[in-house]
C-alpha cells in the first residue's frame, strides 16, 4: 500500500528521522494557516508547496489547468495561498501519472530547507527495499540525489552504493559508516548521515515496509541531513498488525474498480484490452490472458475469483468487468477442482439473470469435475452465453466475438 508524502514523513519522524517540516492543507486558506504555523515553529519565511498524489516526478510535472509545477517555492506568506490555489483541485501530469494525470486534493506546505549558508546544500539518494534475488533487504545510496535514479543506474551504475542486510544480524554499524563514507561525507554531516540511516532502517523494519525511497535526502548548508521527499510502500500482508498505518489508505488514489473488487475478495487488476476475463487461480488467469492474446484479443483485466467461486463471486466479477467500457467479450475460464463445474455454470446463469442487460457475448470454458454437465447448463440456459470445453475452442469463440 502506498501512502502520501506527508504521511510518510510523519511516520519517519516518529522513528527519529529528521525531515523537512511541513503541514498538510486542503484549501488555499489552510495553506496560509499552515505557513504561518511553520513560520512560528521553524522561523522559515520561504515555503515549498507540494502536491500530494501517489506519484513521483511532481517537481517537473505540470498542473493542466494552471501550468503550475507540482512542487513550487513561495518566497513570502502572501504568495502561499495563490500558489497553493494553482495546484489544489487541478490535474497534475507527471512522467509517473500517465497523460491523464491525477487530481490533487491536498498540498503539503513545507519549510524551505535549501537556505544559503556555510556550504552549498547537496542532494543525495537513499532507498531501502527487498532484494528478492538475494532474499534480503538492501540499502541503496547515491551522491546523485534529486535525479531520476533509473537514469543513474543505467548510465553510471558505479554511482550507486549497495549494502545488503543479513536478516539474522540486521543492519550493522560498520555498514552504515561505510555508506556515509562512500557518499563522501565527513565531520558533522557524516555523523548526521549515520544517525539518519540508522533511524530510517528502524522505521523500515518497524513499519513492515517493502520499500522506502528518499530522493532527495538533503545535506543543508549547515550540515543537517534530512528527508525532503519520502516514498513509503507498506507491505499489505503486514497491515493487520499496523492498524494505525492501514488507516492512512487513500481510496481516492486507487482505481475505483480495483477498490470495489477488493471489497468482494476478488483479485482484480485493470488492463487496457477488450476481452474481460474471469478465472480461478492466478496461474490459470495468466495462461488465459496469453490465450486471449494468441486469439488476437487483448485482456481487459486480470481477475482471479479464487478457489471457492460461487454465484456471488461470479456476479461481483461480472459487475466489475462490465463497468469497463472497453470490454467487447467476456471469457470465463474455470477449472473445477475444489468447486464443481455444474455449480459454476449455475452461478453464471444466476448472475447473468440477476444483472439482466448484458450487452457483450460471454464464453464459458469449464473444465474438470462435471464439465459436461456444466456445459449443458450453459447451452440450455437460453442466454447469450456459449460454452467451450477446450482452450482452443474457447479461443476461437473469443476471436469470433471480438471481430463481430
Ligand atoms: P518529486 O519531484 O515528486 O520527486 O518531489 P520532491 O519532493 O523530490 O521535490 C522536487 C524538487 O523540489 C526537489 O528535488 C528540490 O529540488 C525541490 N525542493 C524541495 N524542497 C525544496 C526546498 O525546501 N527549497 C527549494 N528551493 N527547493 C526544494
Ligand atoms: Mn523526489
Amino acid at each position: 500500500m502506498n501512502i502520501h508524502e506527508y504521511q510518510a514523513k510523519e511516520l519517519l519522524k516518529s522513528y527519529g528521522v529528521r525531515i523537512q517540516e511541513g503541514l498538510v492543507a486542503n484549501s488555499p486558506e489552510e495553506a496560509l494557516e499552515a505557513a504561518k504555523k511553520l513560520n512560528a515553529s521553524t522561523g522559515t519565511s520561504w515555503f515549498v508547496i507540494k502536491a500530494q498524489i501517489h506519484a513521483g516526478g511532481r517537481g517537473k510535472g505540470k498542473v493542466q489547468e494552471t501550468g503550475s509545477n507540482g512542487v513550487v517555492l513561495a518566497k513570502s506568506l502572501e504568495d502561499v495561498p495563490t500558489k497553493a490555489g494553482n495546484i489544489l483541485g487541478g490535474t497534475l501530469v507527471t512522467i509517473q501519472t500517465g497523460e491523464e494525470g491525477k487530481k490533487v486534493n491536498k498540498v503539503l506546505v513545507a519549510e524551505d530547507v535549501y537556505y544559503p549558508g556555510a556550504s552549498e546544500p547537496k542532494e543525495y539518494y537513499l532507498s531501502i527495499l527487498l532484494d528478492r534475488a538475494k532474499g534480503c533487504n538492501v540499502i541503496m545510496a547515491s551522491t546523485e540525489g534529486g535525479m531520476d535514479i533509473e537514469e543513474v543506474a543505467e548510465h553510471t551504475p558505479e554511482k550507486i552504493i549497495k549494502e545488503w542486510i543479513d536478516p539474522k544480524l540486521g543492519l550493522q554499524a560498520f555498514q552504515i559508516r561505510k555508506i556515509a563514507f562512500k557518499l563522501g561525507l565527513e565531520g558533522t554531516a557524516f555523523k548526521e548521515m549515520v544517525k539518519f540511516i540508522s533511524s530510517l532502517y528502524n522505521a523500515y523494519i518497524g513499519s513492515d515496509s517493502s520499500q522506502f525511497e528518499i530522493n532527495p535526502v538533503l545535506k543543508t548548508s549547515d550540515d543537517k541531513i534530512l528527508a525532503v521527499d519520502a516514498k513509503v510502500n507498506l507491505d499489505d500482508n503486514a497491515l493487520f498488525r499496523h492498524k494505525d498505518l492501514a488507516e492512512l489508505r487513500d481510496l481516492a488514489e486507487e482505481d475505483p474498480l480495483e477498490v470495489e473488487a477488493g471489497k468482494s475478495g476478488l483479485n482484480y487488476v485493470k488492463l487496457d484490452g477488450n476481452v474481460g476475463c474471469m478465472v480461478n487461480g492466478a496461474g490459470l488467469a495468466m495462461a488465459t490472458m496469453d490465450m486471449i492474446k494468441l486469439s488476437g484479443g487483448e485482456p481487459a483485466n486480470f481477475l482471479d475469483v479464487g478457489g471457492g467461486a460461487n454465484a456471488t463471486t461470479v456476479e461481483a466479477g461480472f459487475r466489475i468487468i462490465l463497468q469497463d467500457p472497453n470490454v467487447k467479450a467476456i471469457l470465463i475460464n474455470v477449472f473445477g477442482g475444489i468447486v464443481r463445474c455444474d455449480r459454476i455454470a449455475n452461478g453464471v446463469v444466476e448472475a447473468y439473470k440477476s444483472i439482466g442487460d448484458i450487452r457483450v457475448p460471454i464464453i464459458v470454458r469449464l473444465q474438470g469435475t462435471n464439465a459436461e454437465e456444466g456445459a449443458k447448463i450453459i447451452d440450455e440456459s437460453g442466454l447469450k452465453v456459449s460454452s467451450a470445453i477446450t482452450l482452443k475452442e474457447a479461443a476461437e469463440k473469443v476471436r469470433l466475438a471480438i471481430s463481430a
